[in-house]
């Protein structure tokens, strides 16, 4: 019989099962009756579309047997069964849902992580067991096989009998070690309770045949031993019991369960309608980020169930985009089984659970934010982003139920904080709501932009996620203020007597500037007086909708349209430099093109701008200092 060898990342993660710590075993069992319930969903959603296959309801179940006396466990389920291939490519092949593949390899060699928090499926029989067998049937097909492996080193298939179809996994227990138990595993009270635990909402029920003692036929004192098949589990699924009855543990387990993530939720949200469609729904507020996320492969989606029959394991339907990080499951009773992917996608009732979920989710946020602030800068961080994408995208028409759930980093705060929080503490005579975009907090704090409207005592939304400024365009305004970007033109802060001493100054060095301007005519649009500087001699500025921030990032963009900022440089005349300018205007052309370039890369560099020449820029400096 030839051995067959597991892919190599099965390997190690075989070696992780086989060393696991001992708290994370019991699981091994939820994730075998797990499978079950799968493949027995499999062969009922079948049979009720299928009108050849005919099953009475009470054929489908799982049964859990203990052989204490040869340390045998068996978990078998009536389900859909596998063929010869499939037992090849399902069980010698591990994480096709890629729950590896994004794991680095420390936390791979720590492997703590990833058994406690994830699940990993059939593999983890093996933290419990020394050898696993699989003897399995599949629906239409007259050949059973046997699949057996003792671990790392591979496994084996060949024919083998069974009656009917399904599938039987055999567990040969552990033998004890000095300090580790496994014989709890075969104990009835042990694996009842694990199946209580863990898989209690399981729809089909779970079998096992409990030993119970009761008083002798005829006697009085003597008792006697039988056993009687029992159900383990109350098979009402998680989604139908009240909520009264369920504990924050209980949607835990489930979102384990169901793999849906590999952290514990920051939210559930449990929703129960009976209205103009009825539906039942668990929604889960992730806590991390999924490793494929922010990447083409996340595929948005949520369980969709026709009366307790799962039909769809990613109905993207269900989700809007700027919500996709939601993980979970609707059951309805409205829904028809028979229908397609195309169908579905038009289905009245469906639009109406998609519409109904979103709201609910909003506001479920909102209270989030309002509730426990810590837990949703917690979750901002991780999914922030996304709702930002939601206010730009589809021309803007989410930014109102969307605007609410923003936050962004406050100049006076040092934290993050709302609009609506921005806007109720600004003074009466300001007149917008102030941001600055660039790289990190402390860039935009030390740009030279910033100076008038901090010295005014005005605070600033630092903006430093790409769509943030994208995002704050289209929503325009709000609360009727107007945003307003810090290195724009026109900051609304000019005193009338500013203004007045501006103009004069604007009059008396209007030779200057022109010069300077046509100096630096294919670069910048205008040269000005600055209003805004305080103690730098320079800045960039903007005129019009497209801030430089914005311009940096549509030139990063694939389908980059050269789409260019209007830049305006702006001069401190209230700085020393400004004196040697005007000097060299009048003394030295030579000397003011120097300055003006020097002047004007350095601009470039505050912005965080790629000079044009950096090797003229440094020569120039020389030049200086010679
Ligand atoms: P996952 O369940 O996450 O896909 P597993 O390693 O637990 O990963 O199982 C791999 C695959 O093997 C399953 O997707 C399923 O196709 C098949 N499988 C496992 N257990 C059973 C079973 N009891 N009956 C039928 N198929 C099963």
């Amino acid at each position: 019989m030839v051995k067959q060898q597991f892919k190599a990342e099965s390997k190690r993660l075989l070696d992780m099962m086989i060393n696991s710590i001992y708290s994370h075993r019991e699981i091994f069992l939820r994730e075998l009756i797990s499978n079950a319930s799968d493949a027995i969903d499999k062969i009922y959603y079948k049979a009720l579309t299928d009108d050849t296959l005919h099953f009475d309801k009470d054929s489908y179940y799982i049964k859990v047997v203990a052989d204490k006396e040869n340390k045998l466990l068996k978990i078998s389920d009536t389900g859909i069964g596998m063929t010869k291939e499939e037992l090849e490519n399902n069980l010698g092949v591990i994480a096709k849902s890629g729950s590896l593949a994004f794991k680095n390899e420390t936390e791979l060699k720590d492997g703590h992580d990833i058994i406690g928090q994830f699940g990993v499926g059939f593999y983890s029989a093996f933290m419990v067991a020394d050898v696993v067998t699989v003897i399995s049937k599949a629906l239409g097909s007259d050949d059973a096989y046997k699949w057996e492996s003792e671990g790392a080193d591979g496994y084996t298939i060949v024919p083998c009998e069974k009656d009917s179809v399904g599938t039987e996994i055999i567990l040969k227990i552990k033998e004890n070690t000095e300090d580790e138990s496994y014989d709890e595993y075969l104990e009835e009270y042990r694996l009842k309770a694990i199946i209580k635990k863990y898989s209690d909402f399981i729809r089909y029920p779970i079998k096992m045949d409990i030993t119970g003692r009761k008083l002798k036929e005829g006697s009085e004192d003597e008792f006697e031993e039988y056993q009687e098949e029992q159900i383990v589990n109350s098979m009402v699924p998680i989604w139908r019991k009240n909520k009264s009855e369920l504990t924050s543990e209980d949607y835990e387990n489930f979102y384990a369960e169901k793999h849906y993530g590999f952290d514990k939720p920051i939210k559930h949200i449990h929703i129960s309608v009976d209205g103009a469609v009825r539906y039942n729904a668990i929604l889960f507020i992730p806590e991390k980020i999924p490793f494929d996320y922010y990447t083409k492969e996340y595929e948005k989606g949520l369980e969709l169930y026709s009366n307790g029959v799962l039909i769809m394991s990613k109905c993207s339907d269900l989700l809007p985009d700027y919500f996709s990080f939601v993980k979970g499951m609707v059951d309805s009773e409205d829904l028809s089984l028979n229908i397609s992917r195309e169908i579905l996608q038009q289905d009245r009732q469906l639009k109406l659970i998609a519409k109904n979920i979103k709201t609910k989710i909003t506001s479920q946020l909102q209270s989030l934010l309002k509730d426990d602030r810590d837990k949703y800068e917690q979750f901002y961080e991780s999914f922030g982003r996304q709702l930002k994408y939601g206010v730009y995208s589809d021309f803007g028409s989410n930014k109102e139920a969307l605007q609410d759930l923003l936050m962004f980093y406050s100049s006076k705060e040092k934290k993050m904080i709302t609009l609506d929080e921005y806007v109720s503490r600004m003074p009466e005579e300001q007149k917008y709501i102030y941001y600055a975009s660039g790289e990190t907090y402390e860039r935009i704090e030390k740009s030279p932009q910033t100076e008038l409207v901090l010295e005014k005592g005005y605070e600033i939304l630092y903006f430093i996620d790409d769509i943030d400024e994208f995002a704050i365009k289209m929503i325009m305004t709000y609360k009727d203020k107007e945003f307003k970007s810090v290195s724009s033109g026109d900051l609304g802060i000019e005193t009338e007597e500013n203004q007045n001493n501006t103009d004069a100054e604007e009059k008396e060095n209007k030779a200057l500037f022109d010069h300077m301007k046509k100096i630096l005519s294919d670069k910048v649009k205008d040269v000005r007086i600055s209003k805004r500087l305080k103690n730098h001699p320079v800045c960039l500025s903007t005129d019009g909708e497209v801030t430089i921030e914005m311009e940096k990032i549509l030139k990063s963009m694939p389908n980059n349209q050269n789409i260019k900022a209007e830049k305006v440089l702006e001069i401190n005349i209230n700085h020393e430099v400004f004196e040697s300018l005007k000097d060299a205007f009048e003394k030295d052309k030579e000397k003011l093109n120097l300055y003006t370039s020097l002047l004007y890369n350095q601009a470039l560099l505050i912005e965080g701008l790629p000079i044009d020449d950096p090797v003229e820029f440094t020569n120039d400096i020389c030049k200086i200092m010679v």
